[in-house]
């Protein structure tokens, strides 16, 4: 038999190794970055089109290269930073690998203009799919930019497989923050579309995390400070009571380093015992110093995994220092951020009468689809699936059944007058002609939500009331930008915006169904859900807005209702679509027949 093993040609090999260093156009942010930060910068700009598809570019004010290090940059395995397998374990750089660039430039149309300090004239470079097709002398300030443009032009599986620019987006912008907060010092700009994002000017490490996530974010700070002989730690936890429902600023850095850490977030969440709503997560900003030889870094392509040598004692040390400012500052046992929704008078059921339960009056020829390649892919929403039509929006839900358990229950409520009682302020009970329903009054009240504003949103009938007088919000610069790509789907649910600056929102108008003293709590928990639920088409936007609207302004558990309110939220809630499960997919309700009942008792 002949040989069949043949070396791969070098442009190919950087292609497949690209794979790994390379997934998305935040992964080009992140390495282009660390190069910048790895070179001495102390300015480092970061420009964006499309969300990066188009182009990124890193400009910084470092060291530079020679000519001969701009060609060699590229090549694989092509490194300033170690020498041999013992620097492996003394590392100072957020690079060691030699590989970003030579994977970049295996994917992109690059193009590098470089100056050393004393250098009078610099270097250009143009290289695309591993080939240089460009050299040139040129003049050019000290420092280095790199631009990368067409990210994957030559897999075009892998430029397909790229999400909305939201989410890329999204993703960039997460890779900017953690390089920002690692380096208060260093100024950061970024620019999207030629629009500023973040203007980080030098500072230290409160001020930018404030710098970073808005002006409110200051006064929810709790400093931390420990040094022992294994370790430093520094940084802020954010008081319980601003804990948010979806993971998100949650940061460990480790030497300088940005890691994630389910192990040491662990040791954190421990700390805050007992002080935590079940299910809330609490920011953190954490700031670790180890002896260098006591971890390695290169267990994972992009660095951000990391194993210590004494995991057990830093987890032991990091909660026990958590836990004592925590004390130290008398954080109190705040447990109820729900409260106000609690208190309050349920949406809409001081208006409404019997006879006024939402229609959902559907434009037969509203196809939410017809411009967009949808995937769908998350899947706790059992709902929007590839979907071809209104319709079948709700597919994922048995359809047939539940629908046939809907007319049975419209049926069987006509027949009996439908007395209904609360239990424990949390369920409802009412007894139909075939036994009996047991209704949940938050999960059947966030249905009847979810359909009122997948309604006014999509079918365009919302109706808002002005404001007598404005109101402003503050926001980092990030959630702006969201809620400014939000603008005009937040319109349509008949929000009315006055100006939308840097840092704040001024509002005029709200949807009528929302009150006032709602909108902060209801736009935070949206902005949440954005980037959590990841939407990838203006019809999934939609869904996700009227599932959050939903779930912020639903009747809460512990709420008392009135008789009249019992029974509109039974009658609107089998005057939905979908009556038997919340946006979530859990059930709203069960019926329990006489036969069953007859069961649990005639059973010995
Ligand atoms: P690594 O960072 O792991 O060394 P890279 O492929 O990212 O590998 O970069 C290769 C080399 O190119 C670096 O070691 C460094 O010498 C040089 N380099 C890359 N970016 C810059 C920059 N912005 N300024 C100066 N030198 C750079
Ligand atoms: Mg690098």
């Amino acid at each position: 038999m002949s040989d069949i093993i043949q070396l791969l040609p070098d442009h190919v090999a950087n292609q497949i190794a690209a794979g790994e260093v390379v997934q998305r156009p935040a992964s080009v942010v992140k390495e282009l970055m660390e190069n910048a930060i790895d070179a001495g910068a102390t300015s480092i700009t970061l420009l964006i089109t499309d969300a990066g598809k188009t182009l990124i570019q890193v400009i910084d004010n470092g060291k530079g290269m020679s000519a001969t290090d701009a060609r060699l940059s590229f090549e694989r395995h092509a490194t300033s930073k170690i020498k041999d397998a013992n620097d492996l374990f003394n590392i100072n750089t957020k690079g060691f690998r030699g590989e970003a660039l030579a994977s970049i430039a295996a994917v992109a149309h690059v193009a590098l203009k470089t100056k050393q300090e004393d250098e009078q004239l610099g270097t250009q470079i143009k290289i695309q799919g591993s080939k240089i097709t460009d050299q040139d002398v040129i003049s050019t300030s000290k420092g280095t930019s790199i631009s990368v443009k067409n990210l994957f032009f030559n897999i075009p599986a892998r430029r397909n497989f790229l999400k909305s620019d939201t989410i890329e987006t999204r993703h960039i912008v997460d890779e900017f923050q953690r390089v920002a907060l690692t380096h208060p010092a260093i100024t950061f700009l970024m620019h999207h579309n030629g629009n500023e994002i973040y203007n980080l000017k030098e500072s230290n490490l409160r001020k930018r995390i404030v710098a970073v996530f808005g002006i409110k974010m200051n006064e929810k700070l709790v400093p931390i400070n420990e040094k022992t002989d294994l370790i430093t730690i520094e940084g802020f936890v954010a008081k319980p009571e601003f804990s948010k429902r979806k993971r998100g600023e949650q940061f460990f850095f480790v030497n300088d380093r940005y890691i994630k850490s389910s192990y040491l977030n662990h040791a954190v969440i421990n700390a805050f015992d007992g002080l935590l709503e079940k299910g809330a997560h609490p920011s953190y900003f954490l700031y670790l110093k180890v002896p260098k030889s006591t971890i390695d870094i290169n267990i994972h392509p992009t660095k951000t995994e990391i194993k210590f040598e004494n995991e057990k004692d830093i987890y032991a040390i990091l909660r026990a220092t958590v836990k004592h400012s925590l004390g130290q500052y008398n954080v109190a046992p705040i447990l109820d951020f729900n409260r106000d929704n609690t208190l309050d008078t349920p949406y809409n059921f001081n208006t409404k009468t019997t006879t006024s339960t939402p229609k959902i009056s559907v434009d037969p020829n509203f196809n939410p689809f017809k411009n967009s390649e949808d995937n769908y892919h998350h899947e706790e929403v059992s709902f929007v699936k590839q979907s071809q039509s209104w319709e079948s929006l709700y597919t994922g839900i048995d359809t047939s059944e539940t629908t046939h358990q809907q007319q049975l229950f419209n049926q069987e409520e006509t027949t009996e007058n439908g007395k209904t009682f609360q239990i424990q302020k949390k369920y409802l009970l009412s007894s139909i002609k075939s036994g009996m329903v047991l209704i949940n009054q938050n999960l059947a009240h966030q249905r009847i939500l979810y359909e009122d504003f997948l309604e006014s949103i999509t079918v365009n009938e919302a109706t808002s009331q002005q404001l007598l007088f404005p109101i402003q919000i503050s926001f980092s610069k990030s959630d702006i930008e969201m809620i400014e790509s939000m603008q005009t789907d937040l319109e349509n649910t008949g929000f009315m915006f006055d100006t939308i600056s840097n840092e704040s929102v001024v509002i005029k108008g709200i949807p009528t169904s929302i009150t006032e003293s709602k909108i902060a709590l209801l736009l935070e928990q949206l902005l949440e859900d954005m980037k959590i639920e990841v939407p990838e088409s203006s019809f999934s936007h939609f869904d996700v807005m009227a599932k959050s609207f939903a779930k912020s302004l639903a009747i809460k558990t512990g709420t008392a209702l009135s008789n009249k309110e019992q029974e509109n939220l039974v009658h609107n809630l089998f005057s939905c679509k979908e009556p038997a499960a919340a946006p979530s997919g859990k059930a709203t309700f069960k019926t329990l027949t006489i036969k069953e009942i007859d069961a649990i008792f005639n059973s010995h």
